[in-house]
């Protein structure tokens, strides 16, 4: 499968790193080579100006003003809404729900949609390649409910093992929550295929779209998920801030889950009716100022277009490999670049991955060591952790080999 398939323009990454200020800087006396972007991305100056333009003449608590800059602020937020539903392919705003990310959106999937729906007896399928917050919320409910869990296999290669996946499939799976794209191992998984597999069970959907959503085109229309969850501060936006998806009939028909003000149409002291979508599901002041910032992320990486960042991110996994290929001891964890977003895990034999991460660090790169969040998946191939280089478009093929240099002088000390 090769995912950058489409027809992709070259970028000017020049002119894309000048507008990010804060690559701009030196760590350790060192030019920063900012290779840490699975856990956060940076943002370019259009957004730090959306974020400060709203908080210098914009701000006030949305929906609930009545006043001028009350107003303002709930066209803006609207607007973003109006964004979000755009880059997701969604049919209606009604269907997407602001959220304080990943995490949160999960949450309420799995706690309200799982609290109304799951009872002893009842599967959920989860996949080896989880990160935490896609496993522990099930595992909650699970607790709760008396559901069982089960998951997808991961494949020595780091892909899914969908050969295993009908004979997970039955009448008692009630939902297949899963990642479009790995964390850890990158890879980039055939969502379609998977929701085509779970609705003819009779299963719903969630998809875990934290490390997609930056990296490649997404249509959740097209994907015919159920559920789609996704965090801001990965697509060159603020954090604090995400997006939980969610077809309309499914979303009217589960409960809320949080409780408290804006959620609601009326309260009495012993009773409520919840708002329509999607007020139901925003309970509370949601991240107002990052939300409406959220809009120029999204028009920053359209503009740039997705397959255009995937095809970027892809040639510099490529390099990286290429690179790392006779370093003695290395192995790259999960499938070959055309397979997985720009995500470079690996391990070296006899050294820890926190000593690589630490002392690597003090050559100006940031890259990332540990689990990942994603222990059963470390479990699965044996270890306890790795160390992880994921790039983002404003990375450069130069950014690459200092790593790489870097990296061998680095294992020249500890090896
Ligand atoms: N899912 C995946 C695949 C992730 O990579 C992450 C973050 O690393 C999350 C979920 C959680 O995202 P957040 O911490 O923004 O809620």
């Amino acid at each position: 499968m090769t995912v950058a398939s489409q027809q992709t323009e070259k970028l000017d990454i020049d002119a894309i790193r000048a507008d990010f200020p804060i690559l701009h800087q030196q760590v350790h006396e060192k030019p920063l080579v900012y290779l840490d972007n699975a856990a956060s991305s940076q943002k370019p100056r259009q957004v730090l100006d959306a974020l400060r333009e709203v908080d210098e003449r914009y701000y006030a608590n949305v929906h609930r003003g009545g006043h001028q800059l009350s107003n303002e602020a709930t066209s803006l937020y609207e607007e973003s809404r109006e964004a979000a539903r755009r880059f997701l392919g969604a049919r209606s705003t009604k269907e997407v729900i602001f959220t304080y990310g990943t995490t949160s959106s999960i949450n309420t999937v799995a706690h309200a949609w799982g609290g109304a729906n799951l009872s002893a007896g009842d599967e959920i399928l989860l996949t080896e390649m989880e990160h935490h917050s896609n496993l522990v919320p099930w595992q909650q409910i699970a607790q709760r409910t008396g559901a069982k869990i089960k998951a997808l296999p991961v494949t020595p290669d780091g892909l899914l093992d969908l050969d295993q996946l009908p004979n997970l499939l039955s009448e008692r799976t009630k939902i297949v929550a899963f990642s479009a794209a790995s964390n850890v191992l990158g890879t980039i998984n055939p969502v379609e295929e998977i929701v085509r597999q779970a609705h003819g069970v009779g299963a719903l959907t969630l998809v875990d779209a934290a490390q997609a959503a930056p990296h490649k085109p997404i249509d959740v229309t097209e994907w015919d998920a159920d559920f789609v969850a996704l965090s801001a501060h990965k697509m060159v936006g603020p954090s604090g801030v995400g997006i939980l998806y969610g077809k309309q009939a499914l979303l009217e028909a589960m409960p809320p889950f949080l409780g408290g003000g804006s959620m609601i149409d009326t309260v009495t002291i012993d009773s409520f009716t919840p708002a329509l979508l999607p007020a139901k599901f925003e309970a509370g002041t949601p991240p107002i100022t990052g939300a409406i910032a959220f809009k120029a992320a999204i028009e920053y990486l359209e503009q740039i277009g997705l397959s255009n960042i995937l095809a970027h991110e892809q040639m510099l996994a490529e390099h990286a490999h290429q690179l790392m290929a006779d370093i003695p001891g290395l192995k790259i964890l999960g499938p070959d670049p055309q397979q997985k977003a720009g995500i470079v895990s690996f391990t070296v034999d006899g050294v820890s991955p926190s000593d690589i991460g630490m002392m690597i660090d003090t050559a100006g790169v940031a890259i990332r060591a540990g689990h990942h969040c994603a222990m059963p998946l470390h479990a699965k191939f044996g270890i306890a952790s790795s160390a992880r280089a994921s790039f983002y478009v404003y990375n450069t093929r130069e950014e690459v080999e200092t790593f790489v240099t870097a990296l061998r002088k680095v294992l020249m000390i500890l090896g």
